[in-house]
């Protein structure tokens, strides 16, 4: 099956594919991080088009995979938001959590062929749990 790059619905199509791709060979979260009980990262989005998508709650416990690429919530986008330094920087951290904020840089299908760029913001708050020891 062949994807063409000028069809938004395949581009979403595509994109989604190489996410469960690389998420299935992530390694587990407690072979990269073995004292971690769990990880809850929580999104919320900002932006100025229109209707924002819901809040976001993902706790992840050790079997999960760790891979922490999120796909902007626009079904017409093509954006990703990447947290994986995000989740290094609160696992670093003497409180084990962090926030922050990113921008999504993908682009949306506004109409007919023409695409604009997304910009929506992603308010991220990122609270690993140690396991006991
Ligand atoms: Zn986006």
């Amino acid at each position: 099956m062949k994807f063409s790059p000028s069809q938004g619905t395949a581009v979403v199509n595509d994109r989604s594919i190489l996410l469960r791709r690389d998420r299935a060979a992530a390694p587990a979260l407690r072979a990269v991080f073995p004292s971690l009980a769990q990880l809850r990262i929580e999104l919320r989005f900002d932006g100025s088009s229109g209707i924002l998508p819901v809040p976001q709650t993902h706790v992840l416990h050790p079997p999960a995979r760790a891979f922490f690429v999120f796909p902007c919530p626009y079904a017409d986008c093509d954006g990703q938001f990447d947290l994986a330094s995000a989740v290094s920087a609160a696992l670093g951290a003497p409180s084990l959590c962090t926030d922050g904020l990113l921008e999504c840089a993908g682009q949306r299908a506004g109409g007919r062929a023409s695409r604009r760029p997304c910009r929506l913001n992603l308010h991220y708050s990122i609270t690993a749990t140690r396991a006991p020891a």
